[in-house]
Protein backbone atom coordinates (compact mmCIF):
# COMPACT_ATOMS: atom_id res chain seq x y z
CA UNK A 1 0.00 0.00 0.00
CA UNK A 2 1.43 3.08 -0.96
CA UNK A 3 1.34 5.65 1.99
CA UNK A 4 -1.31 7.71 -0.32
CA UNK A 5 -4.05 5.45 -0.12
CA UNK A 6 -3.46 4.40 3.69
CA UNK A 7 -6.61 5.42 5.33
CA UNK A 8 -6.34 7.42 8.53
CA UNK A 9 -8.39 5.90 11.22
CA UNK A 10 -8.59 6.24 15.03
CA UNK A 11 -6.05 4.77 16.42
CA UNK A 12 -7.56 3.69 19.80
CA UNK A 13 -11.48 3.08 20.65
CA UNK A 14 -12.65 3.34 24.37
CA UNK A 15 -15.75 2.28 24.70
CA UNK A 16 -16.31 3.15 28.40
CA UNK A 17 -15.40 6.53 29.77
CA UNK A 18 -13.47 6.83 32.57
CA UNK A 19 -13.16 9.41 35.26
CA UNK A 20 -10.92 12.01 34.03
CA UNK A 21 -7.17 12.41 35.14
CA UNK A 22 -7.10 16.19 35.32
CA UNK A 23 -8.99 18.57 33.89
CA UNK A 24 -7.83 19.77 30.77
CA UNK A 25 -7.13 23.15 29.65
CA UNK A 26 -6.76 26.02 26.90
CA UNK A 27 -3.66 28.72 27.30
CA UNK A 28 -4.23 31.92 25.48
CA UNK A 29 -2.46 35.36 25.02
CA UNK A 30 -4.59 37.60 26.74
CA UNK A 31 -2.82 40.61 25.08
CA UNK A 32 -1.36 41.06 21.06
CA UNK A 33 0.62 38.44 21.39
CA UNK A 34 3.87 36.83 22.34
CA UNK A 35 2.88 37.36 26.17
CA UNK A 36 5.40 34.23 27.02
CA UNK A 37 2.97 31.35 25.81
CA UNK A 38 6.21 28.74 24.79
CA UNK A 39 7.21 28.70 27.99
CA UNK A 40 4.22 28.69 30.35
CA UNK A 41 2.59 25.88 27.92
CA UNK A 42 6.18 23.96 28.27
CA UNK A 43 6.42 24.53 31.98
CA UNK A 44 2.45 22.75 32.31
CA UNK A 45 2.97 20.63 29.37
CA UNK A 46 4.90 18.40 32.50
CA UNK A 47 1.07 17.42 33.87
CA UNK A 48 -0.80 16.56 31.25
CA UNK A 49 -0.98 13.91 28.46
CA UNK A 50 -1.66 15.73 25.14
CA UNK A 51 -0.95 19.20 23.72
CA UNK A 52 -2.89 20.89 20.68
CA UNK A 53 -2.48 23.74 18.61
CA UNK A 54 -5.93 24.49 17.08
CA UNK A 55 -5.60 27.79 15.05
CA UNK A 56 -3.01 30.08 13.17
CA UNK A 57 0.38 28.95 11.41
CA UNK A 58 3.63 29.20 11.13
CA UNK A 59 3.56 32.64 11.70
CA UNK A 60 3.60 31.63 15.83
CA UNK A 61 6.67 31.49 17.10
CA UNK A 62 6.54 30.23 20.89
CA UNK A 63 10.05 30.21 22.57
CA UNK A 64 10.88 27.48 25.16
CA UNK A 65 14.39 27.58 26.70
CA UNK A 66 15.38 24.29 28.42
CA UNK A 67 18.32 24.35 29.98
CA UNK A 68 21.14 26.27 27.82
CA UNK A 69 19.12 24.65 24.14
CA UNK A 70 16.74 27.66 23.16
CA UNK A 71 13.75 26.30 20.68
CA UNK A 72 11.41 28.35 19.01
CA UNK A 73 8.26 26.63 17.84
CA UNK A 74 6.23 27.46 14.92
CA UNK A 75 3.93 25.10 14.23
CA UNK A 76 4.97 21.58 16.47
CA UNK A 77 3.14 22.01 20.14
CA UNK A 78 5.29 22.89 22.57
CA UNK A 79 4.70 19.31 24.32
CA UNK A 80 7.20 17.95 22.21
CA UNK A 81 10.02 19.01 24.55
CA UNK A 82 8.49 16.59 26.91
CA UNK A 83 8.63 12.75 26.03
CA UNK A 84 5.96 10.89 26.21
CA UNK A 85 3.41 13.50 25.05
CA UNK A 86 1.02 13.57 21.93
CA UNK A 87 1.14 16.83 20.04
CA UNK A 88 -1.26 17.29 17.87
CA UNK A 89 -1.86 19.92 15.27
CA UNK A 90 -5.75 20.43 14.79
CA UNK A 91 -8.20 21.06 12.28
CA UNK A 92 -8.00 24.88 12.94
CA UNK A 93 -4.67 25.23 11.81
CA UNK A 94 -3.29 26.38 8.72
CA UNK A 95 -0.42 24.42 7.65
CA UNK A 96 2.42 24.76 5.59
CA UNK A 97 4.05 21.52 4.89
CA UNK A 98 7.60 22.74 3.35
CA UNK A 99 7.79 24.65 7.10
CA UNK A 100 6.22 21.60 9.07
CA UNK A 101 8.49 19.22 7.84
CA UNK A 102 11.87 21.96 8.07
CA UNK A 103 10.67 22.20 11.71
CA UNK A 104 10.53 18.22 12.28
CA UNK A 105 13.64 18.07 10.69
CA UNK A 106 15.34 20.79 12.97
CA UNK A 107 14.14 19.24 15.95
CA UNK A 108 15.30 15.99 14.94
CA UNK A 109 18.61 17.29 14.14
CA UNK A 110 18.67 18.02 18.17
CA UNK A 111 18.10 15.43 19.41
CA UNK A 112 14.04 15.88 19.54
CA UNK A 113 12.29 12.40 19.24
CA UNK A 114 9.95 13.37 16.41
CA UNK A 115 7.12 10.60 15.13
CA UNK A 116 3.90 9.70 14.48
CA UNK A 117 3.94 8.43 18.25
CA UNK A 118 3.97 12.20 19.54
CA UNK A 119 2.91 14.29 16.85
CA UNK A 120 -0.30 14.23 15.21
CA UNK A 121 -1.60 15.81 11.90
CA UNK A 122 -5.27 16.65 10.95
CA UNK A 123 -6.60 15.03 7.88
CA UNK A 124 -8.75 18.04 8.04
CA UNK A 125 -6.14 21.16 8.15
CA UNK A 126 -5.67 23.29 5.77
CA UNK A 127 -2.89 23.40 3.77
CA UNK A 128 -0.90 26.95 2.69
CA UNK A 129 0.67 26.67 -1.02
CA UNK A 130 2.95 28.48 -2.68
CA UNK A 131 0.30 30.73 -4.28
CA UNK A 132 -0.96 31.48 -0.56
CA UNK A 133 2.39 32.96 0.48
CA UNK A 134 2.96 35.13 -3.04
CA UNK A 135 -0.13 36.60 -2.56
CA UNK A 136 0.46 37.41 0.88
CA UNK A 137 3.41 39.33 -0.22
CA UNK A 138 1.73 40.86 -2.99
CA UNK A 139 -1.56 41.99 -1.50
CA UNK A 140 0.27 43.46 1.49
CA UNK A 141 2.41 45.60 -1.38
CA UNK A 142 -0.61 46.70 -2.94
CA UNK A 143 -2.22 47.92 0.60
CA UNK A 144 1.13 50.74 0.90
CA UNK A 145 -0.10 52.99 3.79
CA UNK A 146 -3.21 50.43 5.23
CA UNK A 147 -1.02 47.32 5.11
CA UNK A 148 -2.02 44.84 7.89
CA UNK A 149 1.16 44.30 8.67
CA UNK A 150 0.82 40.81 7.84
CA UNK A 151 4.34 38.18 8.44
CA UNK A 152 3.21 37.22 4.80
CA UNK A 153 3.64 33.46 5.61
CA UNK A 154 0.23 32.91 3.35
CA UNK A 155 -1.70 32.58 6.28
CA UNK A 156 -4.87 35.10 5.68
CA UNK A 157 -4.92 34.13 2.06
CA UNK A 158 -5.05 30.36 3.20
CA UNK A 159 -7.79 31.11 5.96
CA UNK A 160 -9.64 33.07 2.83
CA UNK A 161 -9.70 30.29 0.50
CA UNK A 162 -10.97 27.97 3.89
CA UNK A 163 -13.51 30.32 3.99
CA UNK A 164 -14.84 30.49 0.23
CA UNK A 165 -14.48 26.62 -0.05
CA UNK A 166 -11.81 26.87 -2.43
CA UNK A 167 -8.97 25.45 -0.17
CA UNK A 168 -7.17 22.73 0.01
CA UNK A 169 -6.45 19.82 2.81
CA UNK A 170 -4.33 18.06 4.24
CA UNK A 171 -6.19 14.80 3.24
CA UNK A 172 -6.75 16.14 -0.32
CA UNK A 173 -2.44 16.45 -0.61
CA UNK A 174 -2.43 13.00 0.24
CA UNK A 175 -4.76 12.17 -2.49
CA UNK A 176 -2.50 12.84 -6.03
CA UNK A 177 -5.61 12.65 -8.02
CA UNK A 178 -7.25 15.18 -5.80
CA UNK A 179 -4.04 17.26 -5.22
CA UNK A 180 -3.78 17.60 -9.05
CA UNK A 181 -7.34 18.86 -9.44
CA UNK A 182 -7.17 21.12 -6.57
CA UNK A 183 -3.96 22.70 -7.46
CA UNK A 184 -4.99 22.75 -11.20
CA UNK A 185 -8.14 24.89 -10.09
CA UNK A 186 -6.58 27.19 -7.66
CA UNK A 187 -3.71 27.84 -10.23
CA UNK A 188 -5.96 29.00 -12.64
CA UNK A 189 -7.15 31.47 -10.54
CA UNK A 190 -4.51 32.33 -8.77
CA UNK A 191 -1.84 32.82 -11.65
CA UNK A 192 -4.28 35.13 -13.01
CA UNK A 193 -4.59 37.22 -10.11
CA UNK A 194 -0.72 37.59 -9.69
CA UNK A 195 0.14 38.70 -13.11
CA UNK A 196 -3.09 40.38 -14.10
CA UNK A 197 -3.64 42.28 -10.82
CA UNK A 198 0.03 41.83 -9.32
CA UNK A 199 1.84 42.33 -12.36
CA UNK A 200 4.16 39.15 -10.93
CA UNK A 201 5.22 35.98 -12.42
CA UNK A 202 2.87 32.89 -12.52
CA UNK A 203 3.60 29.39 -10.94
CA UNK A 204 4.08 25.82 -12.70
CA UNK A 205 2.13 23.20 -12.02
CA UNK A 206 3.81 21.03 -13.13
CA UNK A 207 6.86 21.92 -10.28
CA UNK A 208 4.03 22.95 -7.35
CA UNK A 209 2.72 18.93 -8.20
CA UNK A 210 6.14 17.39 -8.16
CA UNK A 211 6.56 19.59 -4.86
CA UNK A 212 3.84 18.83 -2.67
CA UNK A 213 3.59 14.90 -3.97
CA UNK A 214 7.23 15.23 -2.16
CA UNK A 215 6.05 16.90 0.72
CA UNK A 216 2.74 14.97 1.00
CA UNK A 217 4.69 11.40 1.08
CA UNK A 218 6.73 12.84 4.25
CA UNK A 219 3.82 13.81 6.25
CA UNK A 220 1.34 10.76 5.48
CA UNK A 221 2.52 9.34 8.68
CA UNK A 222 1.19 11.88 10.94
CA UNK A 223 -2.23 12.41 9.66
CA UNK A 224 -5.08 11.23 11.45
CA UNK A 225 -8.77 12.17 12.55
CA UNK A 226 -7.41 13.99 15.08
CA UNK A 227 -10.77 15.16 16.39
CA UNK A 228 -11.70 11.91 16.92
CA UNK A 229 -8.54 10.42 18.72
CA UNK A 230 -8.82 13.83 21.08
CA UNK A 231 -12.46 12.79 21.72
CA UNK A 232 -11.24 9.35 22.25
CA UNK A 233 -8.37 10.33 24.82
CA UNK A 234 -10.76 12.35 26.87
CA UNK A 235 -13.17 9.83 27.17
CA UNK A 236 -10.33 7.49 28.11
CA UNK A 237 -9.14 10.27 30.98
CA UNK A 238 -6.56 12.11 28.83
CA UNK A 239 -5.53 15.66 30.25
CA UNK A 240 -5.12 18.37 27.26
CA UNK A 241 -3.85 21.34 26.74
CA UNK A 242 -5.40 23.56 24.23
CA UNK A 243 -1.92 25.79 23.17
CA UNK A 244 -3.11 29.05 21.58
CA UNK A 245 -1.28 31.03 19.24
CA UNK A 246 -1.21 35.08 18.70
CA UNK A 247 -3.54 36.72 21.54
CA UNK A 248 -7.19 37.45 22.18
CA UNK A 249 -7.19 41.08 20.93
CA UNK A 250 -5.72 39.71 17.69
CA UNK A 251 -8.72 37.39 17.60
CA UNK A 252 -10.93 37.91 14.39
CA UNK A 253 -14.11 38.44 15.72
CA UNK A 254 -13.41 39.78 18.80
CA UNK A 255 -9.91 42.10 18.15
CA UNK A 256 -9.01 45.29 17.09
CA UNK A 257 -10.26 44.36 13.35
CA UNK A 258 -9.03 44.40 10.86
CA UNK A 259 -5.48 44.54 12.64
CA UNK A 260 -6.00 41.40 13.59
CA UNK A 261 -5.18 37.82 12.32
CA UNK A 262 -7.23 35.35 10.73
CA UNK A 263 -8.43 32.92 13.24
CA UNK A 264 -10.16 32.68 16.63
CA UNK A 265 -7.38 33.33 18.86
CA UNK A 266 -8.96 31.76 22.35
CA UNK A 267 -11.34 29.63 23.99
CA UNK A 268 -13.37 29.78 21.22
CA UNK A 269 -11.17 28.35 18.64
CA UNK A 270 -11.39 25.19 20.22
CA UNK A 271 -14.57 23.20 19.28
CA UNK A 272 -14.19 24.46 15.70
CA UNK A 273 -10.59 24.18 15.25
CA UNK A 274 -10.14 20.37 17.20
CA UNK A 275 -13.21 18.69 17.12
CA UNK A 276 -14.04 18.88 20.66
CA UNK A 277 -17.25 19.66 22.57
CA UNK A 278 -16.80 22.95 23.87
CA UNK A 279 -18.05 22.03 27.47
CA UNK A 280 -15.06 19.49 27.72
CA UNK A 281 -12.38 22.25 27.35
CA UNK A 282 -12.34 22.28 31.55
CA UNK A 283 -10.62 25.81 32.22
CA UNK A 284 -8.97 28.82 30.73
CA UNK A 285 -5.73 30.28 31.65
CA UNK A 286 -4.53 33.65 30.40
CA UNK A 287 -0.84 34.87 29.67
CA UNK A 288 -0.08 38.26 30.19
CA UNK A 289 3.13 40.28 30.16
CA UNK A 290 3.86 42.62 33.44
CA UNK A 291 3.61 45.04 29.99
CA UNK A 292 2.53 45.27 26.80
CA UNK A 293 3.48 44.48 23.36
CA UNK A 294 2.65 44.71 20.04
CA UNK A 295 3.94 44.01 16.80
CA UNK A 296 2.67 45.12 13.32
CA UNK A 297 -0.14 47.68 12.75
CA UNK A 298 -2.95 48.71 14.96
CA UNK A 299 -4.32 50.45 18.01
CA UNK A 300 -2.26 50.17 20.76
CA UNK A 301 -3.85 52.41 23.50
CA UNK A 302 -0.86 51.92 25.59
CA UNK A 303 2.23 51.99 23.34
CA UNK A 304 5.23 54.15 24.53
CA UNK A 305 6.28 56.41 22.52
CA UNK A 306 8.91 58.05 24.27
CA UNK A 307 12.55 57.08 25.13
CA UNK A 308 10.60 54.31 28.11
CA UNK A 309 9.52 52.14 25.15
CA UNK A 310 12.97 51.92 23.86
CA UNK A 311 14.24 51.07 26.94
CA UNK A 312 11.13 48.40 28.21
CA UNK A 313 12.40 46.85 24.59
CA UNK A 314 15.50 46.43 25.72
CA UNK A 315 15.23 44.94 28.89
CA UNK A 316 12.71 42.54 27.64
CA UNK A 317 14.12 41.96 24.07
CA UNK A 318 11.34 42.61 22.80
CA UNK A 319 11.95 41.17 19.22
CA UNK A 320 9.86 39.14 17.10
CA UNK A 321 10.65 35.23 17.43
CA UNK A 322 9.43 34.88 13.78
CA UNK A 323 10.34 38.18 11.91
CA UNK A 324 13.03 39.32 14.36
CA UNK A 325 10.92 42.71 13.59
CA UNK A 326 10.84 44.98 16.80
CA UNK A 327 7.81 44.82 18.93
CA UNK A 328 5.64 48.11 19.53
CA UNK A 329 6.20 48.41 23.59
CA UNK A 330 4.13 49.83 26.44
CA UNK A 331 2.53 49.57 29.25
CA UNK A 332 0.22 47.11 31.07
CA UNK A 333 -3.67 47.95 29.70
CA UNK A 334 -6.08 46.82 32.45
CA UNK A 335 -8.85 48.01 30.70
CA UNK A 336 -8.28 45.41 27.38
CA UNK A 337 -6.41 42.72 29.58
CA UNK A 338 -9.72 42.49 31.63
CA UNK A 339 -11.87 42.38 28.86
CA UNK A 340 -9.06 39.55 26.92
CA UNK A 341 -10.09 37.67 30.75
CA UNK A 342 -13.59 37.72 30.90
CA UNK A 343 -14.15 36.74 26.80
CA UNK A 344 -12.52 33.32 27.27
CA UNK A 345 -13.57 32.87 30.91
CA UNK A 346 -10.27 32.55 32.58
CA UNK A 347 -10.66 31.50 35.95
CA UNK A 348 -6.84 32.69 36.50
CA UNK A 349 -3.78 34.02 34.39
CA UNK A 350 0.07 34.37 34.17
CA UNK A 351 1.63 37.09 34.54
CA UNK A 352 4.97 36.97 32.51
CA UNK A 353 8.30 39.08 32.18
CA UNK A 354 7.83 40.50 35.83
CA UNK A 355 11.43 40.47 35.58
CA UNK A 356 11.80 42.99 33.09
CA UNK A 357 10.73 45.95 35.09
CA UNK A 358 13.19 45.54 37.83
CA UNK A 359 15.61 49.20 37.33
CA UNK A 360 13.17 50.88 34.71
CA UNK A 361 11.93 53.69 37.69
CA UNK A 362 8.26 53.41 38.06
CA UNK A 363 5.19 51.43 36.34
CA UNK A 364 2.52 53.30 34.61
CA UNK A 365 -0.45 51.20 34.25
CA UNK A 366 -3.80 51.93 31.65
CA UNK A 367 -6.75 51.64 33.97
CA UNK A 368 -9.43 53.99 31.63
CA UNK A 369 -9.94 55.62 28.45
CA UNK A 370 -11.12 58.75 27.85
CA UNK A 371 -13.33 60.17 24.61
CA UNK A 372 -14.92 63.35 24.16
CA UNK A 373 -15.17 63.71 27.65
CA UNK A 374 -16.54 60.41 28.88
CA UNK A 375 -14.61 58.01 30.37
CA UNK A 376 -14.67 54.63 29.99
CA UNK A 377 -13.52 51.35 31.86
CA UNK A 378 -14.42 48.57 28.78
CA UNK A 379 -13.14 47.71 25.69
CA UNK A 380 -14.65 49.41 22.62
CA UNK A 381 -16.14 47.43 20.16
CA UNK A 382 -14.99 50.14 16.94
CA UNK A 383 -11.64 50.57 15.94
CA UNK A 384 -12.39 54.23 15.28
CA UNK A 385 -13.26 54.98 19.24
CA UNK A 386 -9.65 53.77 19.85
CA UNK A 387 -7.63 55.90 17.78
CA UNK A 388 -9.13 58.96 19.31
CA UNK A 389 -8.82 57.54 23.14
CA UNK A 390 -6.47 59.48 25.89
CA UNK A 391 -5.26 57.10 28.15
CA UNK A 392 -5.71 57.41 31.96
CA UNK A 393 -2.47 55.96 33.51
CA UNK A 394 -1.87 55.09 37.35
CA UNK A 395 1.54 55.19 38.27
CA UNK A 396 2.63 52.65 40.58
CA UNK A 397 6.22 52.64 42.63
CA UNK A 398 8.56 50.70 40.67
CA UNK A 399 11.73 48.32 42.13
CA UNK A 400 15.68 47.66 41.37
CA UNK A 401 16.38 44.27 42.63
CA UNK A 402 16.87 41.26 40.28
CA UNK A 403 13.43 39.03 40.43
CA UNK A 404 14.69 36.32 38.53
CA UNK A 405 16.52 33.74 41.35
CA UNK A 406 13.47 34.65 43.44
CA UNK A 407 11.18 31.64 44.15
CA UNK A 408 8.60 32.46 46.28
CA UNK A 409 6.35 35.07 46.41
CA UNK A 410 7.31 36.70 49.81
CA UNK A 411 10.67 36.80 48.83
CA UNK A 412 10.00 39.31 46.07
CA UNK A 413 10.70 43.55 46.65
CA UNK A 414 8.04 45.08 48.60
CA UNK A 415 7.34 46.91 45.27
CA UNK A 416 7.01 44.30 42.87
CA UNK A 417 4.65 42.29 45.45
CA UNK A 418 2.28 45.86 46.02
CA UNK A 419 2.40 46.07 42.01
CA UNK A 420 1.46 42.52 41.67
CA UNK A 421 -1.26 42.36 43.99
CA UNK A 422 -2.90 45.65 42.70
CA UNK A 423 -2.70 44.55 39.28
CA UNK A 424 -4.71 41.51 40.14
CA UNK A 425 -7.50 43.45 42.06
CA UNK A 426 -7.64 46.10 39.35
CA UNK A 427 -8.11 43.18 36.77
CA UNK A 428 -10.27 41.05 39.29
CA UNK A 429 -9.12 37.55 37.98
CA UNK A 430 -6.54 36.34 39.98
CA UNK A 431 -2.83 35.57 38.92
CA UNK A 432 -1.98 31.99 39.59
CA UNK A 433 1.40 32.08 38.40
CA UNK A 434 4.16 34.11 38.12
CA UNK A 435 7.16 34.32 35.44
CA UNK A 436 10.30 36.03 35.88
CA UNK A 437 12.57 34.47 33.44
CA UNK A 438 12.62 33.06 29.74
CA UNK A 439 13.91 29.33 31.87
CA UNK A 440 11.54 26.26 32.79
CA UNK A 441 12.49 26.93 36.55
CA UNK A 442 12.06 30.90 36.61
CA UNK A 443 8.21 30.81 38.08
CA UNK A 444 6.80 31.51 41.51
CA UNK A 445 3.53 29.85 42.17
CA UNK A 446 0.88 31.44 44.30
CA UNK A 447 -1.51 29.77 46.59
P1 LIG B 1 4.87 33.49 22.80
O1 LIG B 1 4.66 33.55 21.34
O2 LIG B 1 3.70 33.98 23.58
O3 LIG B 1 5.36 32.16 23.26
O4 LIG B 1 6.01 34.51 23.15
P2 LIG B 1 7.47 34.60 22.51
O5 LIG B 1 8.13 33.31 22.58
O6 LIG B 1 7.40 35.27 21.19
O7 LIG B 1 8.13 35.69 23.43
C1 LIG B 1 8.41 35.47 24.71
C2 LIG B 1 9.89 35.76 24.92
O8 LIG B 1 10.05 36.06 26.27
C3 LIG B 1 10.77 34.58 24.66
O9 LIG B 1 12.04 35.01 24.24
C4 LIG B 1 10.84 33.89 26.02
O10 LIG B 1 12.01 33.11 26.19
C5 LIG B 1 10.85 35.08 26.92
N1 LIG B 1 10.21 34.91 28.23
C6 LIG B 1 9.14 34.13 28.57
N2 LIG B 1 8.83 34.35 29.86
C7 LIG B 1 9.70 35.28 30.33
C8 LIG B 1 9.86 35.94 31.58
O11 LIG B 1 9.13 35.73 32.53
N3 LIG B 1 10.87 36.86 31.65
C9 LIG B 1 11.70 37.15 30.62
N4 LIG B 1 12.65 38.06 30.79
N5 LIG B 1 11.56 36.56 29.42
C10 LIG B 1 10.57 35.64 29.28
Amino acid sequence: MTPFARPYGRRTFFARERPLAMPSLCVFGAQWGDEGKGKIIDHLAADVTHVVRYQGGSNAGHTVVVGAEKYVLHLVPSGVLHPGKVNVIANGVAVDPLLLLEEIDGLIARGVAVSSANLRLSARAHVILQHHRRLDALAERWRGEGRIGTTGRGIGPCYADKAARVGLRVCDLLDPARLESGLRVALAEKNALIQSVHGDTPLDLGEQLDLYGRLAERLSSFVGDTGAELRDAHRAGAAILFEAAQGVMLDVDHGTYPYVTSSNTGVDGIPAGVGFPPQWIGRAVGIAKAYCTRVGEGPFPSEEHGPRGAELREAGNEYGATTGRPRRCGWLDVVALRYALELNGATSWIMTNLDVLSGLGDVPVAVAYRREGRRFETFPAELSSLDAVEVEYEHRPGWTEDLTGIRRFEDLPRAARNYVEWVEASVRVPIETLSIGPRRDQVIHRS
